[in-house]
C-alpha cells in the first residue's frame, strides 16, 4: 500500500525525521484556515499517490492565507496522471539552499535492502540515474545488521554530502531506517531532502510503501487505507480474502493459481479479437484449496460486476481435485440462486477430471456449459460475452 505524502509525513514526525508544520484540507475554507494557523508563506501540495506533482502544477507556493485559498482552488479537483486531487496539504514553506535525495528500499533481486543517496535531489531520480549515474550511490544494507550510526556515516560519505550537513543527514538516515523497519515499509523515499537557508536538514517530501503482508502486526495501518478511491468490487474481494483485480473487459475470470489465471487472461484477450475485441473483466485467483464457499464468493463478486457478460472458470485440479471443484461450483450456484444470471463456461483439467465433468453434467445447471480445452473454452466465453 502506497501512502499519501501527508501520511508519510506523519510517520516521519512520529519517528523523529525532521519535517515542517503541515495540515491537510479538502475545502477552500479549510485550506485558508490551515494556512492562517501555520502562518507566513506556505506551500499548497496536491495529495495524490503519484510522483511529479511539482511539474504537473500540483505544488504551489502561497504568500499568505488568502493566496493559499486561491492556490488550493487551482489544485483541488485537478487531475494529475489520472488521479483526482481530493485533498491538499498546506505546509510551512522552506527557503531552500540545496536539494538532496535519500531512499531505503527492498531490493528483491538481491534479497536485500538498499539505500540510495544523492546530492542531486529535487528532480526526477530516474533522470539522475540515467544522465549522471555517478551522482547516485547505491549501498546494500543487510536485513540482519540494518543501519547503525557507522553505516549511516559511511553512506553519507560515499554520496559526498557536504561536511556541514553530513552528521545531520546521517542522523536523518538513522531515523528513516527506524521508519522503514518499525513500520514494515518496503520503500521510504525523501525527494527532496533539503538543506534550508539556516543550514537545517528537512524532509520536504515523503513517499512510503507499506508491506501489506505485515498488516496483521500493524493494527494502526488499517487507518491509512484510502477507501475513497478503492474500487468497490476490489474492496469487497479484499474483505473475503480474494486475490481480485478489476480490469476493463467483459469476460469474468476465475482460476486457481496465479500463473494459470494470468495465462487465462492472455488466452481470453486473444480469443476476444475474433468477437470485436472482447477482453477479460478481472483477475481472480481462488488458490489451490478452493472450497465451495470460496467459489461462491468469487462468483458473486464477478457476477456483481455490471461489465461482465460471461464467466470463464478455468481450473486445473491439483491438491483440490476436479470433483471437489465441480461440487464447489454446483454448491456455489445453489448458494447464489437467482443472483447467478450470466452464462458460465467451465473448463476442468487435472486430478479426477472425469468425475468432475460428470458432476457438472449431472447437475445440468441452465447457465453452465463445459468445454474441454482452454482455448475452446476461452473462445466460447468470448463469444457469449459478445452476444
Ligand atoms: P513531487 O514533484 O511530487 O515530487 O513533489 P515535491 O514535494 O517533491 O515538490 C516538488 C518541488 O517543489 C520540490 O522539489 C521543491 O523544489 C518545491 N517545493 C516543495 N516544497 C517546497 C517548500 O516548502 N519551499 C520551496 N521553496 N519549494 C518547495
Ligand atoms: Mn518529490
Amino acid at each position: 500500500m502506497d501512502l499519501f505524502e501527508y501520511q508519510a509525513r506523519e510517520l516521519f514526525e512520529k519517528h523523529g525525521v525532521p519535517v515542517l508544520a503541515a495540515e491537510i484540507a479538502t475545502t477552500l475554507d479549510e485550506a485558508e484556515a490551515a494556512a492562517k494557523k501555520i502562518g507566513g508563506k506556505v506551500v499548497v501540495k496536491a495529495q495524490v499517490k503519484v510522483g511529479g506533482r511539482g511539474k504537473a502544477g500540483g505544488v504551489k507556493l502561497a504568500e499568505d492565507a488568502v493566496d493559499a485559498r486561491e492556490k488550493a482552488s487551482a489544485i483541488l479537483g485537478m487531475d494529475i496522471k489520472g488521479h483526482t486531487v481530493r485533498t491538499v496539504m498546506i505546509a510551512a514553506a522552506a527557503p531552500i539552499e540545496s536539494e538532496y535525495y535519500l531512499s531505503i528500499l527492498l531490493d528483491r533481486s538481491n534479497r536485500n535492502f538498499l539505500v540510495m543517496a544523492s546530492v542531486s535531489g529535487g528532480m526526477d531520480i530516474e533522470e539522475v540515474a540515467h544522465t549522471a549515474p555517478e551522482k547516485l550511490v547505491k549501498i546494500p544494507v543487510s536485513a540482519v545488521d540494518g543501519i547503525n550510526a557507522l553505516k549511516a556515516r559511511e553512506i553519507v560519505a560515499a554520496a559526498k554530502f557536504p561536511e556541514d550537513v553530513a552528521e545531520q543527514v546521517a542522523q536523518t538516515l538513522l531515523r528513516l531506517w527506524e521508519v522503514f523497519q518499525s513500520e514494515d515499509a518496503t520503500l521510504v523515499e525523501v525527494n527532496p531532502l533539503i538543506k534550508s537557508k539556516e543550514g537545517k536538514i528537512i524532509a520536504l517530501d515523503g513517499k512510503i510503501t507499506i508491506d501489506d503482508n505485515a498488516l496483521f502486526r500493524q493494527p494502526d495501518h488499517s487507518a491509512l487505507v484510502d477507501h475513497a478511491s478503492t474500487n468497490a468490487l476490489e474492496a469487497a474481494a479484499k474483505e473475503r480474502d480474494l486475490n481480485y483485480v478489476k480490469l476493463d473487459g467483459q469476460v469474468g475470470i476465475i482460476g486457481n493459481g496465479a500463473g494459470l489465471v494470468m495465462s487465462t487472461l492472455d488466452v481470453v484477450a486473444d480469443a476476444g479479437k475474433k468477437y470485436g475485441g472482447v477482453q477479460p473483466a478481472n483477475f481472480l485467483d481462488i488458490g489451490g484449496g478452493a472450497s465451495a464457499q470460496v467459489m461462491a464468493d468469487g462468483l458473486s463478486i464477478i457476477l456483481g460486476d455490471s461489465d461482465v457478460k460471461s464467466v470463464f472458470v478455468n481450473v486445473f485440479g491439483g491438491i483440490t481435485s476436479c470433483d471437489a471443484v465441480a461440487t464447489g461450483i454446483v454448491q456455489a450456484l445453489e448458494l447464489l440462486g437467482s443472483k447467478a444470471t450470466k452464462p458460465i463456461v467451465v473448463r476442468l483439467e487435472g486430478n479426477n477430471v472425469v468425475q468432475g465433468r460428470e458432476i457438472l453434467a449431472k447437475a445440468a445447471h441452465r447457465l453452465v456449459e463445459q468445454v474441454e480445452t482452454m482455448d475452446g473454452a476461452a473462445d466460447r466465453a468470448a463469444q457469449l460475452a459478445a452476444k
